[in-house]
């Protein structure tokens, strides 16, 4: 059976902790969009982790972690992250990586750089992992296939095109340095000899897992509201943050997806600019922020405090149809015990209607938020293990949320570690 886990919102819904949660029961775990610019933080028996570019599922020993097709590859970046936990004493996951994902290029990272700095103030906020720059290389038919390296004539006639094409745009549009189209060769090399022993078709070996009944999870990146046609466009990352994607990311056909699971955060948190209706901001966010998470509300990638804001049912309710959740994961839900009262996102008033729809951008910059208030429970809920034994008011946070978004919520977690976490079918 196919699943996914994919994020409702703006991302850092807790996807990593619930991927490596269900990584237990899974055969393959895949990733299939997005590269090393976000980040699942994972907490299990061998420590706190880190994870930007491997799936979520390399701490087990039973699974085959995937690198699919769809994915950002960042050669040098996936071998370090490797070693790092293998450093740590998990033992060497096993690892594919399709030979028909691209390959991230020293020069996409700085052309992230570059451009962020010719924008100054009027930038996208971008992680400078090169990940636009790559993706518009890719669509422009420019960009380097991991089964291109296998093939030296073709490779290094392709370095030159390439150079030639970057070097006008260094140039002239950033007056930086040139690329070595030399240099760009051997370092591609190096990348041959460093990813060889992974690559395989891999969608390939998924028909055959799906063949032979296997579990395999899909895990995805950031959320709805970062993708690139749903999103909140042009705050939105380079390559789709939706389940329905799997399918092209992964190579698998779409209609063996029978599961999918959107996370979804108990209250609203971002990262980088962009619409963010329910944001909230001063003493009020600053305590949220520091008791948010696990020890506090900064950005995995890059450390940066993430923007805060209460529950927005509008914006989840559409990142959850968006998705196709057949179910959702509420996380984080533990943070929320220090409040007398839990305002939620109910409705956006724009141009003095009010709206249960989420709109295109444009709209969405006029939306100010429509507030209902929900008692809270002021206790501590970690450790609870019975969806019953949840204080009273907190259940009616759950349940009313449920109501609002229109997916059943078959799991709440109510701490970091992997078996915090309360089952409700
Ligand atoms: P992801 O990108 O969706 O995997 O999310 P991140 O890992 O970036 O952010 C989630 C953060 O919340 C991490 O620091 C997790 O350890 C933490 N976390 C996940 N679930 C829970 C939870 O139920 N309670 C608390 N307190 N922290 C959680």
């Amino acid at each position: 059976m196919v699943r996914a886990i994919v994020g409702a919102n703006w991302g850092d819904e807790g996807k990593g902790k619930i991927t490596d949660m269900l990584g237990q029961e899974s055969d393959v775990i895949v990733r299939f969009q997005g590269g090393s610019n976000a980040g699942h933080t994972i907490i299990n028996d061998y420590g706190k982790f880190a994870l930007h570019l491997l799936p979520s599922g390399v701490f087990y020993s039973h699974t085959t972690s995937i690198i699919g097709n769809g994915v950002a590859l960042n050669i040098p970046y996936l071998i370090q992250e490797i070693n790092s936990i293998v450093d740590r004493g998990v033992p060497k996951p096993r690892i594919l990586v399709s030979d028909r994902a691209q390959i991230m290029m020293p020069y996409h990272i700085l052309f992230d750089q570059y451009e962020e700095e010719r924008l100054k103030g009027r930038a996208f906020g971008s992680t400078k992992s090169g990940i636009a720059p790559f993706y518009s290389d890719k669509y422009a038919k420019i960009g380097f296939q991991v089964s291109e390296l296998f093939d030296e004539e073709t490779l290094k006639d392709k370095v030159e095109r390439t150079c030639e094409y970057k070097n006008i745009l260094l140039e002239h549009l950033y007056h930086k340095p040139q690329i070595d189209a030399n240099e760009l060769y051997e370092t591609l090399l190096s990348y041959r000899d460093m990813i060889e022993p992974y690559v395989c078709d891999t969608a390939a070996f998924l028909q055959e897992a799906i063949a032979e009944g296997r579990n395999i999870l899909l895990e995805g990146q950031l959320g709805t509201l970062k993708d690139p046609d749903f999103g909140i466009y042009p705050m939105v990352t380079s390559s789709s943050t939706l389940a329905a994607y799997g399918a092209i990311g992964a190579g698998i056909p779409p209609y063996e997806i029978k599961d999918i699971i959107a996370v979804v955060k108990a209250y609203s948190s971002a990262v980088g600019a962009g619409e963010f209706v329910s944001e909230i901001f001063g003493e009020e966010a600053d305590e949220l922020r520091r008791r948010g998470g696990d020890g506090g509300e900064f950005g995995a990638t890059t450390g940066r405090p993430r923007r805060m804001g209460w529950f927005d049912a509008v914006a989840t309710r559409y990142g959850c149809r968006m998705q196709g959740a057949t179910e959702v994961a509420l996380t984080v839900l533990d943070v929320l015990g220090y409040l007398d009262e839990l305002p939620v996102c109910v409705g956006y008033e724009i141009d003095g209607k009010v709206t249960k729809q989420f709109p295109t951008t444009v709209r969405l910059a006029k939306a100010k938020p429509v507030y209902e208030k929900l008692p809270g429970w002021k206790t501590e809920i970690r450790g609870i293990t019975e969806y019953e034994k949840l204080p009273a008011n907190c259940r009616n946070y759950i349940e009313f949320i449920e109501k609002e978004i229109g997916v059943p919520i078959t799991m709440i977690s109510n701490g970091p570690g992997r078996h915090e976490i309360i089952r409700r079918k």
